[in-house]
């Protein structure tokens, strides 16, 4: 498929997302790097959304509980250009109920070409690059391109 640049802003809307044993990971590291954070815009399915608002000062747009759907709204957000960024701590050693919504929200961040950081460590490494904090320009499918080849 073609592809055309996305400018993407130095201030990121970053999707936040952990199962329930991964949440004092993710909260754990919000917390690490909560100076990097600041300039950031945030949104989480709601639970990961309160805790991390309760927990720290970031403000955070919650959607829908994951299981209820709110994987299936990021993965909406992703397709509509809405998100940069994906923090997915999804539990490798839980079944989840909604093992079909969390495989979408994953194959819908690599459609979209969208970082995603399944772990601390990629999300160490992706909140230190210098690209995190500047533009930065990302390939994704041309879908006006795409439309124009089907009809
Ligand atoms: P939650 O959803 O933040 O509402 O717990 C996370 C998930 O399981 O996708």
């Amino acid at each position: 498929m073609e592809t055309k640049t996305i400018e993407v802003t130095a201030s990121k809307r970053i999707a936040l997302v952990a199962h329930d044993h991964k949440k004092p990971d993710l909260l754990a590291w919000c917390q690490k790097h909560l100076e990097r954070l600041r300039d950031h815009q945030f949104y989480a399915t709601g639970t990961t959304g309160h805790l991390i608002e309760r927990e720290t000062s970031l403000a955070v747009t919650k959607l829908i509980s994951g299981p209820l759907g709110g994987d299936q709204q990021i993965g909406a957000m992703i397709t509509e250009h809405q998100i940069d960024i994906l923090i997915f701590f999804w539990d490798p050693l839980a079944a989840q109920p909604h093992d079909p919504d969390v495989k979408a929200l994953l194959r819908l961040a690599a459609v979209w070409n969208i970082p995603v950081a399944c772990s601390q460590s990629t999300a160490d490494l992706l909140v230190t690059s210098p690209l995190f904090s500047s533009t930065y320009e990302r390939e994704a499918p041309d879908y006006e391109t795409y439309l124009a080849g089907r009809t």
